[in-house]
Order: C-alpha cells, then sequence, then structure tokens
C-alpha cells in the first residue's frame, strides 16, 4: 500500500511521525504554507518560513525516503493585516520558481471578512498570472458553507482559473457536493475527533463516488494525526471495500490532480 499525504504541516511534526508515514506506506508529501500558531511580526518571518518550507523540509523528508513538495501564499489568518498581506504578496513570486513548490497555498477565508476576501482574490490573480496549481482552505464551522460559496464565486470571477486546477481543501457533508458539482476537486482533512473523520469521510466517498477527491491529514501543531489517511484504508477495509478504492483516493487521484504541475515528479508505478 503506498500513498500521498497532499496536506499536512510538516515543519510542525516530528521525525517519528515521518519514520510511521514512511512505514506505513507514504511516498509523498505536498504542504501548503499555513498560519504557524502565532502571527508573524514582519514580511521578513514569512520570506524564513517559505525558505524553511523550500529548502530544509524536502531535506529532512528525503531521510525518510519521502518527496516533500509545498505551496507559497500567506493564510487568511494573517491576511486581515492588509499592508503586511501585501509586502508577503510581494515575495511570493520568487518562490514560486523553487523546483518542489507546486502552487498558491493554502488560501482562503477564515471569518469570511472583506480583507480576507481581498488578499485572496489578488492571489488568485498571482496564481493566473504565473500560472499555478491553487489549494484553498475553507472556514471551519458555522463560516465554511458560507465561505465555501464565496471563495468559488471569487475564483470564477477571475475568469481565467481553470476550476480542474483548483483543490477546494477541508470539505464536509455540506459543502462537497458544490464543489465537485462546479467542476473543482475536493479535499477531505482527517481529524481524530472534530470535524471530518475517517468515519465521515468514508460516508462521504459512498455517497458521493471516488471522482476529484482526495483525503489528507491535514497534520500541524493543534491535536491532529498524520496516520489518519493510512487509517482511512482500514475503515474502508472493514466497510468491505477492495484496495482499489484507497489506492483511487489516496494515491492516484492525488497523483493526477498534483502532476498537472510539471515539477511533480512522484512515479505512478
Ligand atoms: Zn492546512
Amino acid at each position: 500500500m503506498k500513498y500521498i499525504d497532499p496536506h499536512i504541516h510538516m515543519v510542525s511534526r516530528t521525525t517519528d511521525d515521518y519514520q510511521r508515514m514512511a512505514e506505513a506506506g507514504c511516498v509523498a508529501v505536498t504542504e501548503p504554507a499555513f498560519w504557524a500558531g502565532y502571527d508573524r511580526s514582519s514580511a521578513q518571518g514569512f520570506y524564513d518560513y517559505f525558505r524553511l518550507l523550500t529548502r530544509f523540509e524536502p531535506k529532512r523528508a528525503a531521510e525518510y525516503g519521502i518527496d516533500h513538495y509545498t505551496w507559497i501564499c500567506i493564510n487568511p489568518k494573517e491576511a486581515e493585516n492588509l499592508g503586511l498581506a501585501r509586502e508577503v504578496i510581494e515575495i511570493i513570486p520568487e518562490f514560486l520558481t523553487e523546483d518542489t513548490v507546486l502552487g498558491v497555498g493554502e488560501i482562503g477565508l477564515n471569518k469570511n471578512t472583506r480583507n480576507e476576501l481581498t488578499i485572496l482574490e489578488e492571489q488568485i490573480g498571482i496564481a493566473d498570472r504565473h500560472d499555478q496549481l491553487i489549494l484553498v482552505h475553507t472556514p471551519h464551522l458555522e463560516d465554511k458553507r458560507k465561505g465555501t460559496r464565496i471563495t468559488l464565486d471569487a475564483i470564477k470571477r477571475n475568469g481565467n482559473i481553470d476550476p480542474g486546477r483548483v483543490l477546494i481543501d477541508h470539505v464536509e457533508e455540506h459543502t462537497v457536493k458544490m464543489v465537485l458539482d462546479e467542476g473543482f476537486w475536493a479535499g477531505m482533512t482527517l481529524y481524530p475527533n472534530s470535524k471530518c473523520t475517517v468515519q465521515r469521510a468514508v460516508d462521504i466517498i459512498e455517497t458521493y463516488g471516488t471522482e476529484r477527491l482526495w483525503v489528507n491529514s491535514a497534520g500541524d501543531w493543534g491535536h491532529s494525526d498524520p496516520m489518519t489517511v493510512p487509517k482511512t484504508a482500514m475503515e474502508l477495509k472493514r466497510r468491505g471495500h477492495g484496495p482499489e478504492m484507497f489506492e483511487t483516493i489516496a494515491f492516484r487521484n492525488p497523483l493526477t490532480f498534483l502532476s498537472q504541475c510539471p515539477k511533480c515528479k512522484v512515479i505512478d508505478a
């Protein structure tokens, strides 16, 4: 069994996690830029974070035979400060040319504010001008459905973005259908006991099928579990699904989406 975890924040995880993931069959991870649990005091703080993502983390992953890719952006939580956000936006393009950067992400909305939307639109513009894939964070809890709708509309308003090159992450039962119906890819981020669990994800797969759908652990600095992707294989098996369903959801689908960027070198074998 091999798999890709296409959304995990390895800068917050230990080498023990890399070890366990490798033993469970993980061959590649992709790591979106995110809120690190604290607000950075300057654009220089982001510059250093982007260097960590592009220079150091791939070497750490390689020690365990795992390919490490990343996505660059300013996250929605820190986008509330427009001045700082625009300073960060200025430095994003120089990182988009790095060998392991697959696109712009995870952009999106946190509280659905006007400032967040402004910076989201500006970063959709960067992805458009630099021909980048996009990975989108959607808000949690009561803001999710509305925030997802606003985000999909913002991407469509740009006019040049192919929805087949956009992954909308953190989908749940009440947002997955609109995302898939409008041609986007959908990601389910699996948490141990909050947000979308492994059991709920398998319910969603059984309801909507496997087309343009993937799972990821979203492992970060909070209570999360980098093993939720292989645990999905166990839940699928428990319900009587064959191994090809896990292969589709956790390897073939991420590979198909990510390979739209020629820098993705994960071997399909
Ligand atoms: Zn994330």
